[in-house]
């Protein structure tokens, strides 16, 4: 489930976002303050962040400015919410490092198109979509990993850990992702696994794409990691 972090110090407004958040199917978290949120973040990177830039004490952007300092924050999905509507602000918002800017007051619908939007260009792994990449296609919401062999369809069948690892290759193909970046992404952080682990999950799924014609869109780049390429170079 994707998780949304909502920092901001108005309970009507934190509530007016959740509600509306878990309405569209997110798991919401709410954090008054900066502290707060940093703590949340410790303990579970979210998939996204609402972070009001007027908080109590600490602020939003400079909450944001340190999460993008630091290499397990970095990739976090920002979004600041103000109730500045200024030009000025509004750089200097998109300038800490956030994704995308907020107006308070705001309409649910368009909150939810801006999650969206964000979504889709810093984490698209999040969105329950039907992904398209080198022939393959997968339905997070069925599981169904699927390709057309000889004009029929054919079902890959994948173990949890495999469909997930896909599903993030999928969503960011052509580019080189370390194991220790696989670890994080896929297995989620905090876990403390060795890194051989990706080794025999990349081998398995390999193996459960190969009766669709489609293992060798997995690449090992050496000294490097593993990529998906989107196309197979045909062999000559
Ligand atoms: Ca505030």
């Amino acid at each position: 489930m994707t998780r949304i972090l909502v920092v901001e110090d108005e309970p009507a407004i934190a509530e007016l976002a959740a509600i509306n958040l878990r309405h569209a199917g997110y798991e919401v978290l709410i954090a008054p303050d900066a502290e707060a949120a940093q703590g949340a973040v410790d303990r579970v990177l979210p998939d996204l962040v609402l972070l009001d830039w007027m908080l109590p004490g600490r602020s939003g952007l400079s909450l944001a400015r340190a999460w993008r300092g630091e290499p397990r924050t970095k990739p976090l999905p920002i979004i600041m919410l103000t109730a500045r509507a200024e030009e000025a602000d509004k750089l200097a918002g998109l300038d800490s490092g956030a994704d995308d800017y907020v107006t308070k007051p705001f309409s649910p619908k368009e909150l939810l198109a801006r999650i969206r939007a964000v979504l889709r260009r810093r984490a698209p792994q999040a969105l329950d979509e039907v992904v398209h990449v080198g022939g393959l296609t997968l339905d997070p919401a069925t599981h169904r990993v699927t390709a057309l062999v000889d004009g029929h369809a054919r079902e890959a069948r994948l173990g949890p850990t495999e469909f997930r690892l896909l599903r993030f290759l999928m969503t960011h193909p052509e580019r080189v992702h370390s194991r220790d970046q696989l670890l994080d992404r896929v297995w989620g952080d905090h876990v403390f696994i060795e890194e051989r682990t990706v080794d025999v999950h990349i081998k398995r799924l390999r193996e459960a794409l190969t009766p669709l014609r489609c293992d060798a869109l997995v690449q090992t780049v050496r000294g490097a990691g593993y990529r998906l390429a989107e196309a197979v170079r045909a062999s000559t």
